[in-house]
Formats: C-alpha cells, structure tokens, sequence
C-alpha cells in the first residue's frame, strides 16, 4: 500500500541508544536536555533565533494567537490544512478568508485590502505546499493597517526566502513536525517568534503560566514536547540532507514526467523561494478527471490526497464567504505520493494513470 506520504523512520539502534539514555538519567519531559539540544540544532540549521519547540503544530498556532492577544476578525486563507482555520475558531477567533491567487495557490496580497475593518486584528497566511507566500506585500499591508502577521508554515521547513529563512517574516511563524512532514518528532511543532520579550512570554505560556521553580506570571496552557519526540527530532535532523535529495529527485522525476501535458497545472513558484519537495500537487482539468485517477490508484492500492479538500469555507462552524478560486482549486487538486522511499517502479505507475486519463 502506498499514501500520499510514509512517516520517516531513523535507524533503531541510534533511537534506542538515546532511549537508553533518557531511562538512565530517568527526566521524560519538561525541558530535559535532548529538547534543549533540539531546540539549539534546530535554530542553527534553519538559520532562525527565538524558537520554542512545542507538542504540536495546532498547539503552535493557538499559543501564538494567545501570544499575540488576537482578537475579532482575523484574515485568513481557506486553502490550507483544516487546522489553520479550526484553531482561530477554537480560541474565539472569527475567520475572514481571503480568496487564493490561482497559480501559487496561496492568499492573495491584492484581495486582503478589502476584506480589512476596525474588527480585523491579524493576518494568517499559510505557505501552502511549502510555497513561501508574497511576504512583502503581507509585510507592507500589516504595517499599514497595524495588524499582527502569524504565518502558518506548516509546509515550510527550512524554506528560503531570497536565501534567507521564510521562517523570519511575521511576528510569529509556526512549524508542525507531525509525523507526515518533511521532518518531525512523531507528534510536535515549533513557534518562532520575532520579539525577544514575546520569546520570554511565550515560554512560560507553554509551561501553565509557571516561570521558575513555582511562579505563575500569567495565564499558561500545557504545550511541552517531551523528550521521546525530541530523540526522534535529532535522529531525523541527521539525516534531513539524505531525505531532501531523496524527495528531491523524485518530485523532478514527476515534473519530467508530468510537465508536458497542457490539461494539468503544477504550482507557479515564487520566483524568491526554495522549495523542500516535500509535496506534489497537480491540478486537473476537473473534478471528474480527479476522481477518475484516485480510482484507478485505488485498484492499484496507491492512496494519493486530496490535499485540501473541501475549500475551508464550507466549513459547517465558518459564516459562507465567497472565495470562488480556492473552492474551484479544491476540488480539482491532488497531491501525489511524494516520500523518499517511493521506489521508480511504483513512480511509473502513478504518472501512468496520470497520462493515461489526461491525454
Ligand atoms: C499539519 C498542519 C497543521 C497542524 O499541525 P499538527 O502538528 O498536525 O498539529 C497546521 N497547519 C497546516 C497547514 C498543516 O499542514
């Protein structure tokens, strides 16, 4: 069976050789020494400051709306994973979404303007498949309307932006390191934040509200990684330039295959960012194209996504908005298996029913 993605395993015995460790110094979370240790490998190797591992990349976004003491409306996209949306909503927040460009697929700068009131605190954007959003654009309309920016960048582990990390534009970004992401800690996330005294905050804010030994400063929920995920983290980072070059070769293996046929559209890049192959959508002519495709695989035990699907919109908790691109762009994309195990073999296969139903 093959889906969309395989959760990555790193070599057992370096796992259990840490795991050894952990038993032996007996300290399971809070702090212990591998997340301190993650957390510095981390920063340097995605080349960011201030960044607070957490348990999770959702934990990661509400942490960093509490942080930033959002409130009212906050604009957002509705092509995105369903937790961009559920986490603003979850913690009293009203989604205002602004409709996507139809070739990056990501928020559109020129259509935020219009959807900005006396209501609207925030920006959320989402580098959506690891596509760094126009970050300037976002920058100069925060500045202007003096609204707080929280990237939602998910897909965008160690992704450049004028060879500078993407990871440093907002006042927040988050990370998700959930098992099916370019690189993870099994379940976990990352905030990093742009104001050092923020950074401060947010520590304590992710520990209960509790500084020091037994002090509580403020209002805090429980967001801690432990250490297991931290182990998993480090034994991953090892290997991140083997699994970069892995994914690498056969997304242009797909887009050697695939680029030809004038029916399918693959994402418009920006022309400042890196990418980190870690997902490859196609879009298609029509929805019934699609779902002819997912057929075929399914007979073949091949799950490819329907990465996103439904339109964030339609949610049944949102207010119907009218964002006719990305509800369109919803319905007539598909990620395709893209894993650094994915062998040729089973490669051909998929971009074979691909030809075979869009020529
Ligand atoms: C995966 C994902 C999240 C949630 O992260 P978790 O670590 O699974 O909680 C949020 N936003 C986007 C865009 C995602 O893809």
């Amino acid at each position: 069976m093959i889906n969309v993605t395989k959760a990555y395993l790193p070599n057992r015995e370096k796992y259990k050789s840490y795991v050894d460790q952990i038993f032996d110094s007996g300290q399971i979370t809070n702090h212990g020494r591998f997340t301190k240790e993650l957390t510095n490998r981390l920063a340097h190797y995605l080349g960011v400051k201030n960044l607070l591992l957490v348990s999770n990349g959702t934990l990661a976004l509400q942490v960093a709306y509490k942080l930033l003491e959002l409130k009212g409306d906050v604009i957002t996209t509705p092509f995105s994973f369903v937790a961009t949306t559920s986490s603003l909503v979850w913690e009293g927040l009203t989604p205002v979404f602004v409709d996507i460009d139809k070739n990056s697929f990501n928020m559109d700068p020129q259509k935020i303007e219009e959807r900005i009131t006396d209501a609207t605190s925030a920006i959320v954007p989402v580098h959506v498949f690891g596509n760094p959003c126009n970050v300037k654009a976002i920058e100069n309309i925060a500045k202007k309307h003096r609204l707080k920016v929280i990237y939602d960048a998910a897909h965008a582990f160690d992704v450049k932006y004028k060879s500078e990390s993407v990871l440093s534009y907002g006042d927040v970004s988050i990370l998700s390191f959930h098992a099916t992401k370019a690189f993870h800690t099994i379940e976990g996330g990352a905030l990093i934040i742009k104001d050092d005294e923020l950074f401060e905050k947010a520590k304590w804010m992710i520990n209960f509200g509790i500084r020091g030994p037994s002090h509580i400063v403020g209002l805090g929920i429980n967001a801690k990684m432990n250490e297991f995920q931290a182990i998993m983290g480090l034994c991953i980072l090892d290997d991140m330039d083997y699994l970069y070059q892995a994914r690498r070769m056969r997304h242009d293996r797909y887009v050697q295959a695939l680029q030809g046929i004038r029916s399918i559209e693959l994402p418009e890049w920006n022309p400042f960012g890196s990418d980190n192959y870690s997902y490859f959508p196609v879009l298609f002519e029509s929805e019934s194209t699609l779902l002819s495709i997912v057929e075929d695989l399914k007979r073949l035990d091949i799950h490819p996504r329907r990465y996103f699907h439904p339109s964030l919109e339609s949610l049944n908790y949102v207010t119907p908005q009218e964002v006719p691109i990305s509800s369109d762009i919803a319905r007539r994309i598909l990620c395709l298996p893209l894993f650094g195990e994915l062998d040729a073999v089973n490669q051909d296969c998929i971009i074979d029913v691909v030809r075979q139903r869009t020529s």
